[in-house]
């Protein structure tokens, strides 16, 4: 079976499979930090590339679940920088390249006129 690339959805050949599986942060749970573990094979899309394939639990390149980005861009929306990053106990940084992403993802899906 082949499988899809994460930014098109196209089905595209593999490349190959490395040895190390991958690790997704996600939500903590009982108050320790929970990863996702998969292995994943890099495909080669003719658009895009050499990539990992697309796995429905995270967006394409984070290193972090839906949930997890999802959880902490609400956050950043909502609280204020300091506290977000103690709560999710992720850098700064994360949490920009977190909150690029849901927009990026939303973009095109959400009508922001939508109860005017
Ligand atoms: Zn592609």
């Amino acid at each position: 079976m082949r499988s899809r690339c994460p930014h098109c959805e196209q089905r595209c050949p593999g490349y190959d499979r490395p040895n190390r599986p991958r690790q997704w942060r996600h939500l903590d749970m009982g108050g320790m930090r929970c990863f996702v573990q998969a292995s994943v094979s890099r495909i080669r899309c003719p658009e895009h590339g050499v990539v990992t394939e697309m796995v429905p639990w995270a967006r394409p390149a984070a290193n972090m679940t839906r949930a997890f980005d999802d959880n902490v861009a609400w956050l950043a929306a909502h609280s204020p920088a300091t506290s977000v990053c103690e709560y999710a106990r992720v850098a700064w940084r994360s949490v920009t390249r977190i909150v690029t992403r849901v927009v990026d993802d939303a973009v095109g899906r959400t009508d922001r006129l939508q109860g005017l």
